[in-house]
């Protein structure tokens, strides 16, 4: 048939929608690029706009004679799955050019002939395009698909299953700004992808979370890059920036039988959660012990939300003593957790609460309940103490800090002197910034505020100079065991640790005072403030209302 008339019919089936025959367009593509002096046309399909703009995405070449040629015609089409496709349409370079009458031909052409025979190609994209995520990372659906098919075919057996969380990269993305951050992520991605090879898989998790799966032979160089590495983001000046990851690694045993891909997930996410919490630990492998752990972490999370709700966490005040006149000057306020009819310590469940943001909603409770407990005093006219209440670090992030705070104590017409709130050390910049805007804020709303556990953490003096304290609480460790014990770096270190925060106008307080013997040394470094079990534990609120009454200890001088 001549090709004129097929042409002829293609475009009145196409005017008719009717069914198109895309195996003759197909096979007569040439004939209708030569009629029309068309080089080339290209199909550029991306996931999205987004990734347009990207520029990541796929380019399908429909029709190439390989003369050379310069884009004539150009359409953008948005499919319903918000896929974007681009064609473009070069003319051969010194070809006469289009009539008016030609070029809307080729248009239409394009519209509805080079798209749907695209379609195929779109599909495929498509298909490939669920295997990305929106910044050009393989997905999780593209680690579960390999993961299954490394399952299917007995090959998981003697690999290495590993999770790992970029350390601080909000940090990198404020240092050198998002997109040289997104940069970095990239090329420290590319590089563990180069040298897993095509012994496993790497993908986004999500953030800054990737999952991959290796073989045991490049094990210690991944876990040596993950561990730290420099990552050049300006290739001119040759600019790096550390980046590092807390990793959980799980090594599969060879008779290791999958059932879902959660039963590896399950290990390494548990793992890297390790790593991550423990701070001194980058990489922790996975062990049967911590799936135990985890379960005891989900059964707490599970019930917090109804224990707060039957107030089944209590205050507990333990004074602070002037240790030169035996008065009570103020308490900390600390949690017990009355479950299942026994007391549950801290130790047992902060940290699990600190995992997600339970915490902050312990504190505020906490908060609340002292402010309760502060206007009952003070209503009954008797003696009233400032009282310190806890706050964890993960408050930080909430900018709104100050005002929640307030809030409570406000609405409980509470006079803010009563309140003192016990923050600790930080060790990022970020939260060092947070720290000392909400510090500030308080100092401000004449809230008095203490850093607690001086000298656990890693103390630096700018956290005492930048940040505008009230009170320094020291912590136990550094308590000298007795006033004659002069040589230990503890001691000599807690001298000039009293003596600077006095200098500088702070109250000064010793935390875990037990014996006589460092009531002694206290008073020998001018330290005039101390709490702990020499005086009393933590007490409920009856007893401690008791010794509030007496007002103050008998002390030994
Ligand atoms: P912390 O704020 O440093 O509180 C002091 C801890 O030392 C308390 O432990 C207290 O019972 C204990 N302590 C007091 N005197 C002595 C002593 O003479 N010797 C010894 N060995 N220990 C003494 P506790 O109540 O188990 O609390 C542990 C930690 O849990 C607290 O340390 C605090 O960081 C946290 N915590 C307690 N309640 C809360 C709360 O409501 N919110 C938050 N965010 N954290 C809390
Ligand atoms: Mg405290
Ligand atoms: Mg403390």
């Amino acid at each position: 048939m001549d090709f004129h008339v097929i042409f002829e019919k293609m475009l009145s089936e196409l005017n008719s929608m009717k069914k198109i025959d895309f195996q003759l367009v197909e096979k007569e593509m040439s004939s209708i690029c030569d009629m029309f002096r068309i080089s080339k046309i290209v199909t550029k399909t991306y996931q999205n706009s987004k990734c347009e703009e990207k520029g990541v995405g796929d380019v399908l070449i429909s029709y190439d004679n390989g003369k050379s040629g310069s884009i004539a015609l150009s359409t953008r089409i948005v499919t319903d799955m918000m896929n974007v496709i681009i064609c473009e349409v070069f003319l051969i370079d010194g070809a006469e050019p289009w009539t008016a009458e030609e070029a809307e031909t080729v248009s239409f052409f394009l519209d509805t002939v080079t798209v749907y025979m695209s379609r195929n190609r779109i599909d495929e994209a498509a298909k490939r395009f669920a295997f990305y995520d929106d910044d050009g990372y393989h997905n999780f659906r593209y680690f579960i698909r390999n993961i299954q098919r490394a399952a299917d075919e007995e090959k998981l057996g003697g690999k290495a299953a590993i999770h790992f969380n970029l350390k601080h990269f909000a940090l990198v993305n404020s240092r050198i700004g998002r997109n040289l951050g997104s940069m970095v992520m990239h090329s420290f991605f590319n590089t563990v992808e180069e040298m897993i090879g095509s012994s496993g898989v790497i993908c986004r998790f999500g953030g800054d979370n990737f999952v991959l799966l290796c073989g045991r032979e490049c094990l210690n160089d991944v876990l040596g890059y993950l561990s730290g590495a420099a990552v050049v983001y300006d290739v001119k000046t040759g600019d790096r920036i550390m980046v590092s990851a807390s990793v959980g690694v799980f090594l599969i045993p060879d008779d290791f039988v999958m059932n879902d891909v959660g039963d590896i997930l399950d290990k390494i996410i548990s793992a890297s959660t390790a790593a991550k919490i423990s701070g001194k630990q980058n990489i922790v492998f996975y062990s049967d012990e911590m799936l135990a752990e985890k379960s005891k972490v989900m059964r707490i999370q599970h019930i917090f939300p109804d224990a707060l709700e039957n107030e089944e966490f209590r205050v507990f005040y333990q004074p602070k003593v002037n240790i030169n006149t035996g008065e009570i000057v103020g308490a900390e306020a600390l949690c017990r957790w009355f479950h299942e009819g026994r007391i549950v310590f801290p130790a047992e469940f902060i940290p699990v609460l600190e995992q997600g943001l339970e915490i902050c909603r312990l504190d505020f409770y906490m908060l609340d309940h002292v402010c309760k407990d502060l206007r009952r005093w003070l209503d009954e006219g008797g003696n009233v103490v400032r009282v310190s209440v806890n706050l964890s670090r993960k408050h930080m992030v909430d900018i709104d800090l100050l005002e929640h705070i307030l809030e409570i104590v406000d609405r409980n017409n509470i006079p803010h002197e009563y309140i003192e709130i016990e923050l600790t050390e930080t060790t990022t910049d970020v939260e060092f910034r947070d720290l000392k805007r909400t510090v500030s804020g308080l100092q401000q709303a004449g809230i008095c505020t203490s850093v607690d556990d001086f000298g656990m953490g890693y103390s630096s003096l700018n956290l005492i100079k930048e940040i505008p304290w009230n009170v320094m609480k020291v912590d136990k460790n550094f308590i000298p065991d007795d006033e004659n014990s002069e040589k230990c770096a503890n001691d000599i270190m807690f001298h000039y640790v009293v003596g600077m925060a006095r200098a500088m106008g702070l109250e000064c307080i010793a935390e875990g005072v037990e014996t006589q013997a460092q009531v002694r040394a206290l008073r020998k470094n001018k330290c005039d403030l101390a709490q702990g079990f020499l005086f009393d534990k933590p007490l409920p609120v009856e007893e401690f209302e008791q010794r509030l009454r007496a007002g103050r200890y008998d002390i030994e001088i």
